[in-house]
């Protein structure tokens, strides 16, 4: 149903790609981070709660057609639905049925509870593409830890020294999370990156309710923060903007990277692992519900997942290993 081509995951047979790179003619999207939209298609097919993303992120001159989740729909004769991924606001696995197959491509997920985004829904299949970004043991999110309370304590102490916060985080899912969580404890308007503030909107337009945010380019030159806390990309280290935080910053990463200590950078005394992405444990069980009968791996494909998954006898496999059907043929002869 599915093959690995240089442009993507591609279905010859109603010729269409999954997060395609570069010129196509249909692209089927499971969500707007970078890694997964890209410019370039003819038509674009996205969930209804992402084309806002989608836009923000490709320009709103691309042609695109959405569907709600469950709403099964057709490209050449091919049926497709969108599911809930839990990964970003719109994200989505992709569920392709045909002569009784059903396949379902995950995109990115992860199975934690999230304000900002619909909850991670299991589809059976008999082949799950699975992304695997933590696929490895020693990532493991605790699910007691309440990071919104977490964070919320860690600003107010810097708070009460005179000392402003920073949170280095993505600007689209991470940012949003944050100021979702942080909901339930203060009702105080946050600073966030320009990259950040249209991407607000676009959740605030589907009913997500965040915290107020001001744009770091809105404040005037002259006017110095205190105890405040902002919500960045890392990039903001090596720009001038950091200047107008002040001397005694203090800075924290928000990633599931944090797991792994090593991670940590100079600049960074603290960090917070909350991660949009399954961890290992997620993962297993998560293709384990599934029922697949097949396994591919996406990103790490070739390393701890696909083994560990082949040891339990499960058929795993690299994505790689869906050859497009032209060089299967060239290896058989
Ligand atoms: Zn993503
Ligand atoms: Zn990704």
């Amino acid at each position: 149903m599915l093959v690995m081509t240089l442009e993507g995951l591609y279905c010859p047979l109603g010729n269409f790609y999954i997060d395609p790179k570069g010129k196509v003619q249909n692209a089927v999207i499971t969500h707007a981070h970078s890694d997964h939209a890209r410019k370039g298609a003819a038509h674009y097919y996205s969930t209804t709660s992402g084309v806002s993303l989608l836009k923000s992120r490709l320009g709103k001159n691309i042609v695109v057609k959405a569907f709600n989740y469950g709403e099964k729909f057709l490209i050449n004769g091919i049926q497709l639905s969108f599911h809930p991924a839990g990964h970003i606001l719109g994200s989505a696995q992709i569920c392709i049925k045909h002569n009784g197959e059903t396949w379902v491509v995950s995109g990115d997920y992860k199975r934690q509870p999230d304000p900002t985004c619909e909850a991670f829904e299991v589809i059976k299949c008999d082949v799950f593409i699975t992304e695997a970004t933590f696929g490895t043991p020693n990532y493991s999110w605790d699910n007691n830890i309440d990071n919104g309370k977490k964070i919320f304590e860690w600003w107010l102490e810097n708070s009460r020294k005179g000392l402003n916060s920073l949170l280095l985080a993505y600007s689209l899912g991470k940012t949003q999370r944050i100021l979702g969580l942080l909901k339930k404890y203060t009702s105080r308007s946050i600073y966030c990156h320009a990259s950040a503030i249209s991407l607000n909107e676009c959740y605030r337009a589907e009913g997500i309710e965040l915290l107020n945010t001001i744009s770091l380019n809105e404040i005037p030159n002259n006017k110095e923060l205190k105890g405040e806390l902002i919500i960045s990309p890392p990039s903001i280290l090596k720009s001038k903007q950091i200047k107008i935080l002040g001397p005694n910053l203090r800075i924290a990463f928000v990633s599931g990277w944090m797991s792994n200590s090593q991670r940590f950078g100079p600049l960074c005394e603290q960090g917070f692992v909350l991660s949009d992405h399954a961890d290992w444990k997620d993962l297993l069980l998560t293709i384990q519900q599934t029922g697949a009968k097949r396994i591919f791996v996406q990103h790490r494909g070739n390393g701890t997942l696909v083994k560990h998954l082949k040891s339990l006898g499960i058929h795993a496999y690299p994505c790689e290993e869906l050859f497009p059907i032209d060089s299967r043929q060239l290896c058989l002869f």
